[in-house]
């Protein structure tokens, strides 16, 4: 076989119009104006043909976009919404904090839905417009303030050394959550930096993504004592910050990092074995759920199963 014709073979097509159909989508959601402005439905169309003309997937006029799970079988998931144009106010209402109350709130949540796994329910969109990058910072920093004067959690809030808001690219593709800070984390006040950060900056970088790029955080912002879980009530406490850090960020992907993570978002009681190898909803954010980096350092023999996961995530973002 003369080996010319091995070099006139050009990129798969197949793969490049899924990568193109996953930016086209991208762009838009984290609020990049067009010049000229693109129409919402044009932008969704083509990503809809381009995905069609790749997998062959029913892509025009349907809802309904099919994945594949490790297994080969498909669930249905649906497709990302279209969103507004981002020269917006703020999507989130900031939450009431209460100082010296450890009562849940109970003006509820700002968003206060989430869709059970295996739910075959259309998205629900994420409230409000997109905000454009500079806004989203703004936003996240007066969260990060509140969060800092915050005693909701009375336990909580007087074991802290730092509370421990998040950190990254205020719009990423991919949002990874924890769920709550370490010892480390509440010296320096940064989500994942002890060990088990350092496993999660691997895994991050085995998707071929810098820290950076992505955006990293936890349930609780305080420590809990001893590093126990996080009690149910202190969850609750918190939930109103890390769902409108969701309403700012409107990632494409979030990564639940453990139980405590995963039951959270999802509101679910299942375990992160029956949770993990498919895709489940939060709003237009695809969600999947793996093992939390300090449960791979107790068991290194599971690290197989949460490269699968994280394989799962890059083949359907068309980065593999
Ligand atoms: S864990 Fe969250 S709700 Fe509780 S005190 Fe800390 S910031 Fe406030």
């Amino acid at each position: 076989m003369p080996q010319e014709n091995q070099n006139l073979e050009g990129p798969d097509p197949a793969v490049t119009l899924a990568q193109a159909a996953g930016l086209a989508e991208h762009l838009q959601r984290v609020g990049v104006q067009w010049l000229p402005a693109a129409d919402p439905d044009s932008v969704t169309a083509l990503a809809e043909q381009l995905r069609f003309a790749a997998d062959g997937s029913p892509g025009e006029g349907s809802e309904q976009v099919a994945e594949r799970t490790p297994e080969g079988t498909s669930e249905q998931v649906s497709a990302p919404p279209a969103v507004s144009p981002p020269t917006v106010p703020p999507a989130a209402a900031p939450p009431t904090v209460a100082a010296g109350s450890a009562q849940p709130s109970t003006a509820g949540p700002t968003t206060g839905f989430s869709l059970q796994s295996d739910s075959a329910d259309p998205a629900e969109p994420y409230p409000g417009p997109s905000l454009v990058p500079e806004m989203r910072a703004a936003e996240l920093a007066k969260f990060s303030e509140q969060v800092a004067a915050c005693t909701r959690c009375e336990i909580l809030s007087q074991c802290r050394t730092k509370t421990v808001f998040g950190e990254g690219n205020v719009a990423p593709r991919v949002a990874f959550f924890g769920e709550g800070p370490g010892r480390e984390e509440d010296l320096s006040g940064r989500p994942f930096v002890g060990k088990a950060g350092q496993l999660l900056t691997k895994m991050i970088q085995a998707c071929k993504f810098a820290r950076e790029d992505v955006y990293i955080m936890n349930t609780v912002k305080c420590r809990p004592p001893n590093n126990r879980n996080p009690e149910p009530t202190e969850i609750e406490n918190c939930r109103e910050f890390f769902q409108a850090q969701f309403e700012i960020l409107r990632p494409e992907y979030i990564v639940c990092l453990g139980l405590v993570s995963a039951q959270a978002l999802l509101s679910t009681k299942l375990s992160v074995g029956r949770l993990r190898g498919k895709f489940h909803q939060y709003f237009d954010s695809k969600v999947l759920v793996t093992y939390h980096p300090s449960y791979l350092l107790r068991n290194p023999a599971a690290k197989k199963a949460a490269w699968d996961d994280l394989q799962l995530m890059l083949r359907d973002a068309g980065l593999m």
